[in-house]
């Protein structure tokens, strides 16, 4: 693509548009905005702009649309693969002014928001009606950047990733033009399923200003377990034979020794140092959960568990999880000055054994240090592999490591991303996953975005 060059005549106009307070060249917000949270870097943009409402996005995008000047979403930056570096420099859209819970329906488990509302500060606010929204990433990110990656978490597993719970949205296209498309109602069948195609577009298909969510209840009672084992084969056994059994935990993450061990150092808890799996049911009665708990423990038992140490109630959840969403802190602290592979694929979960057995083969292969953890229960696995990215053999190293376990992945009937999306990490196995519908995804890109203006550089090899 051949962008035209960000001139003053550019700087002028967007002043006009939205006021020069929310416009800015300065030095440090450029560079705020050329890195994300793993530490990806790219160009600096040559502005960025802090939108109010639907109606200047759309001023904006027709300028940029007609002047040709590329234009990049930001909700958070807390991406992992890059998602919302301007790697064609021109405008940044940073929505933390558009931050606004706009109308609750709790009779109805709704709430419409606009993007940049972070999804931690919602729930907060939803927590007094008894709701929540369950998509969940260990990030503190916004629901802009939670549609454009499609994010999940931990609770995915029984709640769906973000796609099952946005219902409407209204999105600006690079022609200016302002869409809305979903429905209210929580089913449909009613012609093709734009939501479903912009959640996880990364902002290179429109810009989302508005979105109706899907909430859940806050379960009221929880059983949660805490399980070593002795290997990680052990561990990953027993989650298919979990699934299997037609046990529905609202979370089953596995984490491995190195991971545990951290947590123990840095947290100052005294887990079991092996393999485990943290698990959790959500319920209205406590007897159900004790009878999914114990059923639970029999699986575990015939995989040759350690202990199995459960309880019912709050005090336990938040313990556990705790410790598992400060995981990266903790790693972080504990390899000070180092910056970090953050792995991200999914199998189906027929196959998860065997992809953490390839992932540890390749991580030993290689002698590098390696942290597993996943939200084992969707077939999803990170491993983190910390390091010095201005060491060249270590560079080489972490992009082998990265090409070996994603491709393994993929021969494997899954992806290249369960949730942290493509950015330009994960570009180059885009037609090894997708094939001949890459082309098709090409075309969907040229319908909505003939100028290829909307963050250019993305998804496609
Ligand atoms: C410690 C840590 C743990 C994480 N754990 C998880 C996890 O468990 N699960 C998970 O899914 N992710 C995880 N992530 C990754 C990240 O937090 C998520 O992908 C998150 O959804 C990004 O949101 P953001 O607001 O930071 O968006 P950004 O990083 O700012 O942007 C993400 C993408 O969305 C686009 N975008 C932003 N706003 C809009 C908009 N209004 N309209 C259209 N497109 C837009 C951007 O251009 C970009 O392509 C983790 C990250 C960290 C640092």
């Amino acid at each position: 693509m051949d962008f035209n060059p960000f001139t003053m005549r550019d700087l002028e106009c967007l002043r006009d548009l939205v006021g020069k307070e929310r416009v800015s060249t300065g030095q440090s917000y450029l560079e705020l905005h050329s890195v994300d949270e793993a530490n990806n870097k790219g160009p600096l943009p040559e502005v960025v702009v802090w939108p109010k409402n639907a109606e200047e996005v759309s001023l904006i995008l027709k300028m940029a649309n007609e002047r040709m000047i590329p234009v990049t979403p930001w909700g958070a930056g807390t991406s992992i693969e890059g998602n919302p570096l301007p790697m064609h420099r021109g405008i940044v859209l940073d929505f933390q002014q558009m931050d606004k819970i706009l109308a609750i329906r709790p009779e109805s488990f709704q709430v419409d928001v606009q993007p940049g509302v972070k999804y931690q500060d919602m729930n907060k606010s939803l927590s007094r009606y008894g709701l929540f929204f369950a998509p969940d990433p260990g990030a503190n990110a916004t629901i802009g950047g939670m549609i454009g990656n499609n994010a999940s978490g931990i609770r995915t597993i029984k709640y769906g990733a973000t796609k099952e719970n946005v219902l409407k949205l209204e999105v600006v296209l690079p022609t200016g033009e302002i869409i809305r498309t979903g429905t209210f109602a929580h089913k449909t069948s009613s012609g093709y399923d734009l939501v479903r195609l912009f959640v996880g577009s990364e902002g290179t298909l429109g810009i989302v200003t508005e979105a109706t969510l899907r909430l859940a209840g806050t379960p009221e009672k929880f059983g949660v377990a805490l399980v070593p084992f002795k290997s990680v084969e052990d561990a990953t056994n027993t989650v298919c034979e979990m699934i299997g059994a037609g046990l529905g935990p609202a979370a089953l993450e596995l984490l491995d020794q190195a991971t545990i061990e951290v947590i123990n150092r840095e947290g100052h808890l005294q887990m079991n140092e092996n393999p485990s799996l943290f698990i959790e049911f959500t319920g209205v009665s406590e007897e159900s959960l004790k009878e999914d708990l114990s059923q639970t423990e029999r699986i575990c038992q015939a995989n040759h568990s350690i202990s199995f140490e459960a309880g019912m109630g709050q005090e336990e959840r938040a313990r556990i999880w705790e410790a598992r969403h400060q995981a990266f802190e903790f790693m972080k602290r504990n390899n000070p000055g180092l910056s970090f592979l953050i792995l991200d694929t999914a199998v189906p979960i027929s196959e998860y054994p065997q992809i953490v057995r390839f992932a540890r083969d390749t991580i030993n292969k290689y002698n590098m240090k390696g942290y597993f953890l996943g939200h084992a229960g969707d077939g999803n696995l990170h491993v983190v592999v910390p390091g010095n990215f201005d060491d060249p053999d270590f560079i080489l190293k972490k992009d082998k490591v990265n090409e070996e376990i994603v491709s393994h992945a993929i021969a494997l009937g899954g992806t290249a991303t369960g949730e942290h999306g493509v950015g330009i990490g994960k570009r180059k196995f885009m037609l090894q996953e997708h094939g001949e519908s890459l082309q098709v995804m090409k075309k969907i890109k040229q319908l909505f975005d003939p100028k290829g203006i909307l963050n250019p550089g993305k998804i496609f090899p």
